[in-house]
């Protein structure tokens, strides 16, 4: 009879432990499933951060190329310059480097007969007369008289 007693009670603890792992089992199935949907998330993330990486790469190797080929401009620049400045005598360059240390442009046409294209104010009669040629061109460089821009007449 005792034995009896005891195999019942096995019986119950059985059926409740049964009833523990079931429930166990549905919750690591919950946590795997919820696994599952942050494995997905992480991907389309991933995907999403990758595709605007490559684009900033994309945008990164435009900059440079863009930047290589103002360098090279800059040095084909400053190289024509060196030509330039070869046959123009040093007082004539002083007085040029000097204007355009303060101001650009640094070398202007005459509008309207008498007014300097930089500053738009009357030039004298002298300045005019050496810009259109009538005194040596050579010797004299015509700048204005307000804001000291080299003139020419057109
Ligand atoms: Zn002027």
């Amino acid at each position: 009879m005792k034995k009896n007693d005891e195999y019942q009670a096995l019986g119950h603890q059985i059926e409740t432990t049964e009833k523990a792992i079931g429930v166990l089992e549905e919750q690591e199935l919950e946590v795997m499933y919820a696994i599952d949907v942050a494995k997905k998330k992480f991907a389309a993330a991933e995907a999403e951060l990758k595709a605007n990486i490559s684009g900033h790469e994309a945008r990164i190797k435009t900059l440079k190329e863009r930047a290589d080929n103002l360098a090279a401009e800059v040095k084909a620049a400053q190289a024509e310059v060196v030509t330039a400045r070869g046959p123009v005598g040093e007082p004539k360059l002083r007085v040029y480097d000097r204007i355009a240390s303060r101001q650009q442009p640094v070398i202007v046409p005459i509008v309207h007969t008498d007014k300097c294209g930089g500053c738009h104010l009357k030039i004298s009669g002298d300045v005019v007369s050496v810009a259109r040629g009538k005194f040596d061109p050579i010797a004299a460089l015509p700048t204005c008289d307000q804001c000291g821009r080299i003139v020419y007449w057109e």
